[in-house]
């Protein structure tokens, strides 16, 4: 599929649940939250068609993320019926990494059942290497099962594993370096990613936002000067750098910043109500659950709905433009 623009799309990030065991200040900043009635959210099986119809338009990357995607029920059932689908070729989850360190009742860890139902590559998130840090941020003291959770998946042996931290004045910036050494005896790599309006305005504010640029001064500071390797491509927006003395390379996403963020958009974004949305910074979303849920539509009226969207992908998003979240974007996954 290709949208007007030239982007090639290949690649659906499926949220499968709005729910979260975590409260991030950034994404989730209220204890209290509206979850959806679960009639409201999709069936795994509406979630297979789809995915099974997108595949069938080139689709061959399927990211599944959340709220956090780990706290819906029969997620290893669902991700073992993913890998079936022919053209699905690569399929990744985004985690809060506080529940691949679980083990069932045959002592096998979550990352490990993950591993063996076909996920190829895992990312987690991690702001901070401070327990007192991370309760501060996620709203939530599970650093140690955070940590156990990355153990989990090195031992997993996954094809890769990232971290993604989001950049935050005053809660990491004096500890990128840490961050940088902490993936480095691990062999993850880690992203460095801009505070977005994503689903709440409420902590960006210019005292917060910590500019992808202003970090990588920062790291060059301590580190010396980082090499850019453009010839490095991760299937995101990713800008790689690589750190002199050790080879490490880390990445940064700027969306806010970066003015040429949105040219290698190769997604769509499925969020776990049945939204179909061209772009993560545009209110542009399409309801591919009442097309879903209307017993007359075929397999062909869906795929003719991907195509409808996919002609409607704007160029570039919007965050730049003093965008304002719509109040469900939760449900969006980042
Ligand atoms: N719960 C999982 C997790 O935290 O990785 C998956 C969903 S989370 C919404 C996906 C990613 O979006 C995380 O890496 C998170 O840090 C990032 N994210 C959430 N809100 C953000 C914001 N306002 N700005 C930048 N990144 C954000
Ligand atoms: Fe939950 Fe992920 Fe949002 Fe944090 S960023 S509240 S872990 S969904």
């Amino acid at each position: 599929m290709e949208d007007r623009f030239g982007h090639h799309i290949s690649y659906l990030r499926v949220s499968i649940t709005d729910r979260c065991n975590e409260r991030c200040e950034y994404c989730m900043p209220h204890e209290e939250q509206d979850w959806l009635p679960r009639e409201d959210v999709l069936s795994y099986e509406e979630i297979l068609r789809v995915i099974r119809v997108g595949a069938s338009l080139g689709i061959s990357k399927v990211r599944i993320t959340g709220g956090e995607p780990l706290t819906r029920r029969n997620v290893l059932w669902f991700f073992q019926q993913l890998k079936t689908i022919e053209g699905i070729s690569d399929i990744g989850i985004s985690t809060n990494g506080t529940l691949l360190g679980r083990r069932d009742e045959n002592g096998v860890t979550t990352a490990q059942s993950l591993k063996n139902a076909g996920v190829r590559t895992v990312n987690i998130s991690l702001d901070t290497l401070d327990a007192k840090a991370y309760e501060k941020t996620t709203g939530r003291n599970l650093f140690n099962e955070v940590m156990a959770g990355i153990d989990a998946a090195r031992e997993a042996e996954f094809e890769s594993i990232k971290l993604n931290t989001v950049l935050m004045r005053h809660r990491n910036e004096h500890e990128l370096w840490d961050l940088i050494e902490f993936s480095r005896e691990r062999n993850l790599l880690l992203r460095f990613i801009e505070l977005m309006p994503v689903s709440t305005t409420e902590v960006l504010t210019s005292d917060n936002f910590l500019s992808a640029g202003e970090a990588k001064k920062l790291i060059e500071f301590r580190l010396g000067e980082l090499t850019p390797r453009p010839d490095m491509r991760t299937n995101g927006p990713s800008s790689y750098f690589e750190i002199p003395n050790t080879g490490q390379m880390i990445g940064f996403i700027g969306a806010m910043t970066n003015l040429h963020f949105c040219e290698s958009c190769n997604k769509l974004r499925l969020t776990c109500e049945g939204k179909l949305r061209p772009c993560l910074g545009s209110h542009l979303e399409f309801d591919m659950r009442e097309v879903l849920r209307n017993e007359a539509m075929t397999d062909s009226d869906i795929a003719r709905f991907f195509l409808h969207v996919v002609e409607r992908k704007p160029e570039m998003h919007e965050f730049r433009e003093n965008y304002q979240p719509g109040r469900r974007m939760i449900a969006i996954g980042g």
